[in-house]
C-alpha cells in the first residue's frame, strides 16, 4: 500500500469545502476523515469505516487520538494547525507527520515531522493526488540529497547515538561531512548529486586539517562508538542490521540470562545491540520459552537449523560433548555463521565476529552460548513491495495520481532508461532509481524481485500499462518460479493508458466498436501464432491495433500483415500510423490499408487498422457504434 509508513492517516476537515479538497485521500481509503460531529446535514460521507465524527473541541478530540495515527493531514489554517499541534509534539524521532493544505488545495505544505515522520514524503503524495504543489522547507530537499537521519530508512538500519542536529546541521550548511561506511548497503551513495558534500573516508585515515576538513562525521557500522561530549566535531551513527546471533542453550534458560549473554558478547567486541538482526539456533530450541519471549519482544526473527546441517560447517571451536548431546559440534557459532551467510554452499568462519562464548549467572537458572557473526547484506525487518506501474504513452499528466504517488513513494525505481527519463520529474532525492537497457526485461525484473524480497518497496515502470507486454507478466512469471508465496513480496499492479488508447484518443475515437491488440514482435512468440491471430482479427471484423509493428532487423511482418488484412477488408480502410504519441517527437498520419506502407513506421509506433464501418472525418478517425441507427454491421 502507498504510504504505509504514517498509516493509521487522519485527514482532517473543518468545512463541507475542506472535505472535498481531502475527497482523494479518503474516498481511496488512504486516510480517515474527521469531521465535526453536529454537521447535522452531512450525508455526503458513506464509508463508515473511514469517517470519524469528533465531538467537541478538535483540541481536545487531536490530544484524545494523537497516539494513535502516524500521519495527520489538516485542510486548515497552518497558523491554527501550529497552535493546535504544538502542546502535543515531544521529539522528532517520535511525532507524526503533519502535512497542511491550504483552501484552494494549491499548496501542501510539510510541518512537521519531515524526515523521520514521513511528513515530507507525505506532502509530495498528496500535491499529486491534488494536482498542488508540495512545500517542503527541510535543507536536504533543495540540497537534492536524503536526510542524514532517514537515508537508512530503507535498509531497516537503527539510528544509533551522536548528535544527529549537529551532523544535520552541517550537511544543512553544506560544510564537507565525512561519512564512513563500515558495512550495509551502498545503493544510497549511487544517487546522491554531483554537487554533494559528502567526503567518503576510511577508519583508519589520518586526521586531516585542511580547510576542506570535515566539520562533521557520520559513521555507517555494527560498531558500537561513543562519542566525547567534549568534541566539538559532531558525530552520530548508524546501525545496519548485519549480526546474527548465534544461541545455544540449556532448556528452561531464562530469558534474562540469554539478554545478558547476547549484551556481554556484543560489548566484548564494541558491536551494537541495534546491528542485530536476528538470532540462529538448533531446530530443537524451536519452542524455548525464555528465547521466544527475548526475539518476541527485541523485534529479531528466528532462525532455526538442523543438526544435519548445522555440521556441516566447519566452526572454530566444535565440542564434542555438544556433539554428543544434540548431533552437532556446533550451535552458536554454526547458527550464526549460517544465518549470516547468504551462500549456504559457502559459509565462512571468517564472517565470525564473536566466537563462542559460555555464560551462566549465578541466580539464574540455565546456561548459554553464544557467537556472533556478520552478515554481507543487511537484515531490513520490512515486507518488501514490487508496485508495477504504468506511466502511459509519454507525458507526465497522463500517468494517474496512483501511479505518480507510488513512483515517488518507492524506495527503489527500476526501468528502461527513456522511461526513467520520462518521469524524472516525479523522482526524489535519495531515491535508488536503476536504469536497464531495453533489452534486459529479465535483468530488471530479476532486480526488482530481488530489492523487494530483500525487504524495499521497488517500482518496476513500464510505458503504457505495464500489464500489456509490458512488464507485469514478466515480474508475476519469475516470482512464481521463485517460489513466491503471492504474499512476499506484496505485489500491486497501477494501470497505465495503453498505447493503443493513447493512439486512438489522438485521432478521434476508433476503437468504439470491437477491438484488438496484436503485437507483431515474433521475438517470444512463433509467428504462425501470430499470423493465425492477424487472419482471425481481420476476418472478425475487429478494429485492430498492432503493437511493436517493425523494428530494424525485423521488417517483413507489417507487409504480411497488411496483406492479410487486404483479403478481408476494402482498399480504402482508414488506418492511422501514431508515432510517439504524446512524445514531443509525436506524428500522427492518417492514411489507407492500401497506402499505409507509404508512411515511415518503427518501434516507436502504434498501426491502428479500422474496421469495415471505420471512417475518416478532416483529422479524425471515427468508428460508429451503431446509435444512429444504420452504420454498424
Ligand atoms: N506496455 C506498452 C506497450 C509496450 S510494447 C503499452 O501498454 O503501451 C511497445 C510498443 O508499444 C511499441 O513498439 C509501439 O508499438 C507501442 N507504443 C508504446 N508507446 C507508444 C507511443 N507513445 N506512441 C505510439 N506507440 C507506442
Amino acid at each position: 500500500m502507498v504510504l504505509e509508513t504514517v498509516q493509521p492517516l487522519a485527514a482532517i476537515a473543518t468545512t463541507p469545502s475542506a472535505v472535498n479538497r481531502l475527497r482523494a485521500l479518503w474516498e481511496t481509503g488512504l486516510a480517515t476523515l474527521w469531521v465535526p460531529s453536529d454537521w447535522s446535514d452531512w450525508s455526503e460521507v458513506t464509508a463508515p469505516g473511514s469517517l470519524y465524527r469528533y465531538s467537541g473541541s478538535l483540541r481536545d478530540a487531536l490530544a484524545a487520538r494523537w497516539a494513535q495515527y502516524r500521519g495527520f493531514v489538516f485542510c486548515l489554517a497552518t497558523g491554527a494547525v501550529v497552535r493546535l499541534i504544538a502542546p502535543l509534539l515531544h521529539h522528532k524521532a517520535t511525532d507524526p507527520a503533519v502535512v497542511v493544505v491550504d483552501g484552494a488545495g494549491q499548496f501542501v505544505i510539510s510541518l512537521c515531522g519531515g524526515h523521520q515522520g514521513g511528513a515530507d514524503s507525505l506532502a509530495r503524495a498528496v500535491a499529486l493526488q491534488l494536482g498542488a504543489t508540495p512545500i517542503l522547507t527541510g535543507a536536504a530537499n533543495q540540497l537534492g540529497l536524503p536526510g542524514i537521519d532517514v537515508l537508512g530508512t530503507p535498509f531497516g538500519w537503527q539510528q544509533g547515538s551522536g548528535d544527529w542536529t549537529g551532523v544535520s546541521a552541517a550537511v544543512a550548511r553544506q560544510d564537507p561531512v565525512q561519512v564512513i561506511q563500515e558495512a550495509g548497503s551502498t545503493l544510497w551513495q549511487d544517487h546522491l548529486p554531483p554537487d554533494h558534500r559528502l567526503q567518503f573516508g576510511f577508519p583508519d585515515s589520518p586526521p586531516d586539517t585542511s580547510p576542506a576538513a570535515a566539520k562533521a562525521r557520520l559513521w555507517i557500522s555494527p560498531i558500537q562508538r561513543r562519542f566525547a561530549p567534549e568534541s566539538d566535531l559532531p558525530k552520530a551513527q548508524w546501525h545496519p542490521r548485519v549480526l546474527w546471533v548465534g544461541i545455544g542453550c540449556e532448556r528452561g534458560t531464562s530469558r534474562q540470562l540469554i539478554e545478558a549473554a547476547v549484551q556481554q558478547a556484543c560489548r566484548s567486541a564494541h558491536l551494537a545491540e541495534a546491528a542485530i538482526a536476528g538470532v540462529a539456533t538448533l531446530d530443537l530450541k524451536a519452542d524455548e520459552a525464555g528465547l521466544l519471549e527475548l526475539c518476541r519482544d527485541r523485534g529479531w526473527p528466528l532462525r532455526c537449523f538442523p543438526a544435519t546441517v548445522l555440521r556441516s560447517i566447519p566452526v572454530p571451536t566444535p565440542s564434542e560433548i555438544v556433539a554428543a548431546e544434540v548431533g552437532t559440534p556446533s550451535v552458536a557459532e554454526a547458527a550464526a555463521v549460517l544465518a549470516a551467510t547468504s551462500n549456504p554452499q559457502k559459509p565462512s568462519t571468517s564472517m565470525l565476529r564473536v566466537p563462542k562464548q559460555i555464560v551462566r549467572q549465578l541466580d539464574q537458572p540455565g546456561a548459554v552460548t553464544v557467537a556472533i557473526a556478520q552478515a554481507e547484506r543487511e537484515y531490513t525487518g520490512r515486507q518488501g513491495q514490487l508496485w508495477l506501474v504504468g506511466i502511459g504513452p509519454g507525458q507526465l499528466t497522463q500517468i494517474t495520481p496512483a501511479a505518480q504517488t507510488a513512483i515517488t513513494q518507492a524506495d527503489a525505481v527500476i526501468g528502461y532508461g527513456l522511461y526513467v527519463e520520462l518521469i524524472r520529474p516525479l523522482l526524489r532525492p535519495g531515491q535508488i532509481v536503476e536504469a536497464l537497457p531495453i533489452t534486459q526485461e529479465r535483468q530488471r525484473a530479476e532486480r526488482a524481485i530481488d530489492l523487494a524480497t530483500w525487504g524495499l518497496t521497488v517500482a518496476v515502470i513500464s510505458s503504457g500499462d505495464c500489464g500489456i507486454y509490458g512488464m507485469a507478466g514478466l515480474v508475476f512469471e519469475l516470482l512464481q518460479a521463485h517460489d513466491w508465496n503471492g504474499e512476499k513480496p506484496a505485489v500491486e499492479v497501477f494501470p497505465g493508458i495503453t498505447a493503443l488508447q493513447a493512439a486512438a484518443a489522438r485521432v478521434g475515437a476508433p476503437l468504439m466498436h470491437d477491438f484488438c491488440a496484436i503485437s507483431l514482435s515474433d521475438l517470444l512468440t512463433p509467428w504462425e501464432v501470430i499470423e493465425r491471430r492477424l487472419v482471425a482479427a481481420a476476418q472478425a471484423d475487429f478494429v485492430t491495433a498492432l503493437y511493436n509493428p517493425r523494428s530494424q532487423t525485423r521488417t517483413q511482418q507489417i507487409a504480411i500483415a497488411q496483406q492479410i488484412f487486404l483479403q478481408h477488408r476494402a482498399a480504402d480502410t482508414p488506418v492511422a500510423i501514431v508515432k510517439s504519441a504524446y512524445r514531443p517527437d509525436e506524428q500522427i498520419t492518417l492514411t489507407t490499408l492500401a497506402d499505409f506502407l507509404d508512411t515511415p513506421i518503427d518501434m516507436l509506433t502504434l498501426v491502428l487498422i479500422g474496421n469495415q464501418s471505420t471512417r475518416r472525418f478532416a483529422n479524425h478517425l471515427i468508428t460508429p457504434r451503431g446509435y444512429l441507427g444504420k452504420e454498424v454491421r
